[in-house]
């Protein structure tokens, strides 16, 4: 019977932080992954905000492995043929710090190369597949008839987590509460990347797209760029997946997202390198599990820590910040030689009063202000459809833009009771 100080279960970022919070002291402490390498696992956007974990990374993140800093941020109205797109940059992203584009199989390697180099055992294709309670006090882990004892569980499994359901700790889990995202990484030169994408050497861009790429269900597209890649997916509301008719194939919706005139130029000649699915956690704030239990600390995912606020899409930065945040509370435990709920609820405090329940608890009523069918079809259909009329020039004169405006506004239903509950529900968000 083998007995450690900490087994952390996941090597996504989450784990990794905490693992490299408790390396260099004097704990002995284990992360298991059952990827072939941190990193092969797991599936991001995927772009990090830099700013709100600056605080708290201390060294842990000097020479990452970013791919782009984010100095364009693009969204896109996309309608079945048409499309509107408002572009912005700006000093303050293109002089600043302000988030970077990851390849997690990259990001996440090298993190634990670095975890590795202070200590910590990091154990590559070993699943874990349950917990070992004792009176009702999570006492270590099971994984292939194997039992590893620890004063401290860490459950970083990610979204689905395993740990959080033994534990009786997670929500049960519902198809309005999460999403499924496809993604392909997809090799360009950097040259023509720059080029296309018209930024500078290390220079990135964020693009997110609604409408027609889900067929008009929650969800939407994305396009990071990153060094000599591009990170293309799709993501979809299981529910809205499920109730589709006819029934639409995440891949399918890929296939055409691909082909459309808008994508199709940004990835021209380019190769897929990398193709992944995964689940997101959909429900922000009201999806958080319970976060501690005596002997265990629930992080990132595992714990709902994700947050889609319509403009951008959140995980990565409230993964390393719990992560770093369990660490903490751990060395706390360690000191007092505690670790019952009484130390371990530290944790709880510290998320409370820090970004991570903040932004998740102020971004509350997200989830349901976009679950409205018309975010998704509606206003991106339309908009794009009234653009058209403006600026098509036909035989014959010219009507007044406005009067062209104001009947496409009033003919298309956006001036309906719909759009004036969104205005009224946008005071939530
Ligand atoms: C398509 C998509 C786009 C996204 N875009 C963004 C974005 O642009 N920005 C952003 O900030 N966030 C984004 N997110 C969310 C973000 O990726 C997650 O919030 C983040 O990865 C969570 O990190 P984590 O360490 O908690 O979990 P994960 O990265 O999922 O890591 C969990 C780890 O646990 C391992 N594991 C699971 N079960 C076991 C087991 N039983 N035994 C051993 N190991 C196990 C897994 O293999 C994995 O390595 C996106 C997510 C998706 C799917």
């Amino acid at each position: 019977m083998e007995k450690v100080d900490v087994v952390i279960v996941g090597g996504g970022l989450s784990g990794l932080s905490c693992a490299y919070r408790l390396a260099e002291k004097d704990l002995q402490v284990i992360v298991v992954e059952r990827g072939d390498f941190p990193g092969s696992k797991n599936v991001t956007g995927g772009r990090l905000y830099i700013k709100p974990i600056e605080g708290i990374v201390g060294d842990m993140l000097d020479g990452a492995p970013f791919e782009r800093k984010v100095v364009r941020e693009r969204w896109t109205l996309m309608g079945e043929k048409n499309s509107v797109t408002v572009d912005f940059t700006g000093e303050n992203l293109k002089e600043n710090r302000h988030s970077f584009t990851v390849l997690r199989s990259t990001f996440d390697r090298w993190l634990s190369e670095r975890v590795m180099e202070k200590g910590v055992f990091v154990i590559p294709r070993y699943r874990v597949d349950g917990l070992l309670q004792e009176e009702g006090k999570v006492v270590g882990i099971k994984a292939g008839g194997e039992e590893i004892y620890a004063n401290v569980v860490v459950a970083s499994d990610g979204v689905l987590s395993f740990m959080a359901e033994k534990a009786g700790l997670k929500p049960r889990m519902t198809p309005k509460g999460y999403a499924i995202g496809i993604k392909e990484v997809i090799e360009l030169s950097e040259d023509r990347i720059n080029e296309r994408f018209n930024v500078g050497k290390e220079e990135g861009v964020a693009h997110l797209f609604i409408g027609d790429v889900t067929k008009g269900r929650f969800g939407g597209g994305f396009l990071y760029t990153n060094r000599n890649t591009v990170s293309l997916g799709v993501v979809v509301g299981i529910k809205a997946m499920m109730e589709a008719k006819p029934p639409i194939e995440l891949h399918t919706l890929l296939d055409t997202f691909k082909a459309r005139y808008e994508i199709e130029g940004f990835i021209k000649g380019g190769r897929t390198v990398e193709y992944g699915a995964h689940i997101i956690p959909e429900m922000g704030y009201k999806g958080i599990s319970k976060l501690y239990h005596d002997g265990l600390i629930i992080t990132g995912d595992a714990a709902g820590f994700a947050l889609n606020m319509g403009i951008t899409v959140r995980g990565m930065e409230f993964a390393i910040a719990s992560g770093i945040m369990a660490g903490e509370t751990i060395l706390k435990a360690h000191s007092t030689g505690d670790y019952s709920v009484n130390t371990l609820s530290q944790y709880g405090e510290m998320l409370k009063s820090s970004f991570v329940i903040k932004d998740l608890y102020n971004f509350r009523e997200m989830g349901d202000f976009l679950d409205r069918d018309e975010v998704f079809s509606l206003y991106p259909r339309s908009i794009p459809d009234m653009i058209e009329k403006v600026v098509w020039f036909d035989e014959g004169p010219k009507e007044r833009i406005g009067a062209t405006l104001w009947k496409a506004a009033k003919g298309s239903g956006l001036m309906g009771l719909n759009t004036l509950k969104l205005l009224l529900g946008l005071k939530k968000v």
